[in-house]
């Protein structure tokens, strides 16, 4: 049995501060002096109501989310988000175009990975036809099969007035993500999306993967964003939403008027209504989750973790390229798409994956072995890996090429 905790680079459920784990291991046994446990206590308390409403003005500020938008805490991870999104969306959609013909209300998806392909699927399996593919970047990899890349904005085709417009904005199994700076071509295309009247859009964005660990770019211009926690800001079962005011509609009206019905707790409208209580929440999520938001707060907030995590990303990133240069490690990603979440990569050589993944669990660090899909390695450097843990990596990483070669 291990003894003390080791370097975990799992890519979710993942790391968390250990100062909050200590705070909060306190909560589990009397939750803000109530003198009862957090996963004991009633969530309609006057305290746990106080604590979650608190969670929620960190998000706001710390991601600086306008007063046009919900923040909702819900559970489902991702995946019920993946059925929720088409749910909501194609309600609105045909409350607000209720003359339209049923094959025009389209869904358009962005496939830049793994995760963007199983919403699409569940899109399919519930809308039919009318999920389709915006630009599916398999199409530019360098095999034709891998998701390796961000297309090049010419490469999008969107639909006239469609439902939807669905991103994973970082890739978990992948290690993809749409690249922070505006500029760059591997940006995502918010100038080319259609608008609705009054300059609207239906955009979804998945962010499970990299929620809270940079700001958000066009924020306010989304429909719905959604992140499970247990990647940057928490343990598995909370999933958070922030969802645009306009996106909060009469489900069971939509319904009357054709749409497919939709779940109670899949319902936005039903969570902000709510308040998020419309059950019993995760409660020993959301308070991880409160405590690691306050925790990043006190460290500096979202501009502090930018910096970090570009660091730590930029430093891993290095060391993958000098091992390219002697033949010992093989990135995936193509330039200019590569996620400072996920790091994907390949040991070239027999036997050499299995030496690199032993030889770094001696070393004392873990869960670096790539989604059982892809292979390879996978680096994921979450908000709580700190920079120390990086270079404790990039050195075990610059001793195995040294090695290697000699
Ligand atoms: N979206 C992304 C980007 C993910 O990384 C994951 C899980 O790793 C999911 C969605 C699915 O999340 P969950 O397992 O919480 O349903």
């Amino acid at each position: 049995m291990a003894t003390s905790r080791v370097i975990n680079f799992g890519a979710g459920p993942s790391a968390l501060p250990q100062p909050v784990l200590k705070k909060a291991a306190q909560g589990l046994l009397n939750f803000n002096d109530t003198g009862i446990g957090i996963a004991e206590l009633s969530h309609r308390s006057k305290e746990f109501v106080a604590f979650l409403s608190n969670a929620e003005s960190h998000i706001r500020t710390q991601l600086e989310v306008p007063p046009t938008h919900s923040i909702l805490f819900t559970q489902g991870g991702g995946t019920a988000q993946f059925s929720a999104v088409v749910l909501n969306l194609l309600s609105r959609h045909r409350l607000l175009f209720p003359d339209l013909a049923d094959d025009e209300r389209t869904m358009d998806y962005v496939l830049t990975g793994s995760w963007g392909k199983k919403a699409f699927d569940e899109a399919k399996r519930l809308g039919g036809a009318r999920a389709r593919v915006a630009v599916d970047a398999r199409k530019y990899s360098k095999d034709n099969v891998s998701f390796d890349n961000v297309p090049l904005h010419g490469e999008y085709a969107f639909s006239r007035a469609p439902a939807l417009i669905y991103y994973c904005e970082n890739e978990t199994i992948d290690g993809v993500q749409f690249s922070p700076d505006p500029t760059a071509p591997t940006s995502f295309p918010f100038a080319l999306l259609p608008r609705e009247r009054g300059g609207l859009l239906p955009l979804v964005g998945d962010h499970s993967s990299s929620f809270m660990s940079r700001p958000i770019p066009h924020l306010g211009e989304h429909a719905v964003i959604f992140a499970g926690a247990q990647k940057n800001v928490g343990p598995a079962g909370l999933t958070i939403l922030i969802v645009r005011q306009d996106c909060l509609v009469d489900v069971d009206a939509a319904a009357k008027l054709g749409a497919i019905p939709v779940p109670l707790c899949l319902s936005y409208t039903t969570l902000a209504q709510s308040k998020s209580l419309h059950n019993t929440p995760s409660m020993l999520s959301i308070y991880i989750t409160g405590l690691v938001l306050e925790y990043m707060k006190e460290l500096g907030g979202i501009a502090y973790y930018e910096a970090l995590n570009r660091r730590k990303a930029e430093k891993v990133y290095a060391a993958i390229r000098a091992g390219e240069e002697v033949g010992v490690f093989q990135g995936k990603v193509q330039s200019g798409s590569g996620s400072w979440m996920n790091i994907v990569f390949n040991i070239l050589g027999d036997g050499a994956e299995a030496r690199f993944l032993a030889g770094a669990e001696k070393a004392g660090m873990k869960g670096l072995k790539g989604h059982r899909s892809v292979g390879g390695i996978r680096v994921s450097l979450y908000n709580a890996v700190t920079e120390a843990n990086a270079d404790i990596l990039v050195q075990f990483m610059e001793k195995f090429v040294s090695e290697a070669n000699s």
